[in-house]
């Protein structure tokens, strides 16, 4: 059997409204068709998702929060609770599907029936904090995916990367308090959500494990990739996470238009291959992606069939770590060398 498991099903199309908005089930109508060539029947085990219970939701939201969603979802304005993210009747059942695809996909990865897995869903969730949802996220699905871990199997040490190109604030306040979950998001710095300096470095137990690498428009697969690989191999080694998490946002892509980082689709091969190396020296392989953002269906769709078929690949290959001098730059006075060898 396929060590690598997918999440994807028609329900995530159901959350949707006629308005105009970048979050919309075209972005996925086609990669989930990519999906069913035989390549991908045959290599990857095909995950049916299950809705997180309320008790699950519970672990990060709070019980007003969902009251609110239920109340605003069966108001005639679909932009009643906030301006991006829209809530129509369908929206709740389809939000606790997308937390329950990544649930069942970890539950998977932990008994040993999967190495690898990708959580194909929407709505994202990286934005949603315990008590508000916004930049188009409902639930957040990794969070709650991390307090899983947490709670029914004991981790102590688990990494989210977030290479999605806003900044993983929902994320970061809801761990920003402990060590237990290590939240490190690399974004375009000074747009939406306009958090995530590195000066924002986590507090009480949590000090020095949410780091936040704010990085420039122009930035490209290069310094990118200097920049994980030089980072995560050092906290990686430090810190020995139990499972690596990955917000996977593909909106700093040279093709959507929402961002101005420049990184190309071979890019999120490359990044793969620096994971799954990770995940092989750390933590028995455990790693897995959840789709966040990437609003141009055609560079999202090859984005995530480059990083399908990079998991795919029998063995992976150990990208060059060049520096690059301008990337260099970010790193002189970081915090995060207070608390980290980097
Ligand atoms: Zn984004």
């Amino acid at each position: 059997m396929s060590r690598l498991g997918l999440v994807f099903d028609s329900r995530y199309l159901h959350h949707a409204i006629a308005n105009p908005s970048l979050e919309n089930p075209d972005r996925l109508r086609s990669l989930y068709l990519h999906l069913q060539q035989e390549k991908y029947n045959k290599n990857t085990c095909h995950i049916s998702p299950r809705e997180a219970t309320s008790t699950e939701i519970s672990m990060v939201h709070s019980l007003f929060y969902v009251e609110q969603l239920r109340e605003h979802a069966v108001k005639s304005d679909p932009f009643s609770y906030d301006r991006d993210t829209y809530l129509m009747e369908d929206s709740l059942p389809t939000a606790k599907l997308a937390a329950g695809g990544c649930l069942a996909l970890a539950e998977r990865i932990m008994e040993g029936e999967l190495d690898y897995g990708f959580s194909l869903v929407r709505p994202p969730g990286h934005h949603a904090s315990a008590g508000r949802g916004m930049g188009f996220c409902i639930f957040n699905n990794v969070a709650i995916t991390a307090e899983y871990l947490r709670r029914n199997y004991g981790l102590k040490r688990i990494l989210i990367l977030d290479f999605d190109v806003h900044h993983a604030n929902g994320t970061q306040d809801i761990f920003y308090d402990t060590n237990e979950v290590l939240v490190f998001s690399i974004h375009q710095k000074g747009i939406f959500p306009f958090t995530g300096d590195a000066d924002e470095i986590g507090t009480e137990a949590g000090v020095g494990y949410t780091v936040n690498l704010p990085v420039h428009p122009q930035f490209g697969d290069k310094e990118y990739t200097y920049l994980l690989g030089r980072l995560l191999q050092g906290l990686v080694e430090q810190y020995l996470p139990q499972f690596i998490l990955v917000s996977a946002g593909y909106d700093a892509h040279v093709d959507d238009s929402i961002s101005g980082i420049l990184l190309s689709t071979q890019w999120y091969a490359t990044v793969t291959h620096l994971l799954r190396r990770y995940a092989f020296e750390s933590c028995n392989n455990r790693l897995l992606y959840v789709m966040e953002g990437g609003y141009n269906s055609v560079s999202l769709e090859k984005s995530v069939i480059a990083t399908i078929d990079a998991m795919l690949q029998k063995d992976f290959d150990r990208p060059g770590i060049l520096s690059v001098p301008r990337a260099e730059k970010i790193l002189v006075d970081h915090p995060l060398r207070k608390y980290w060898t980097i």
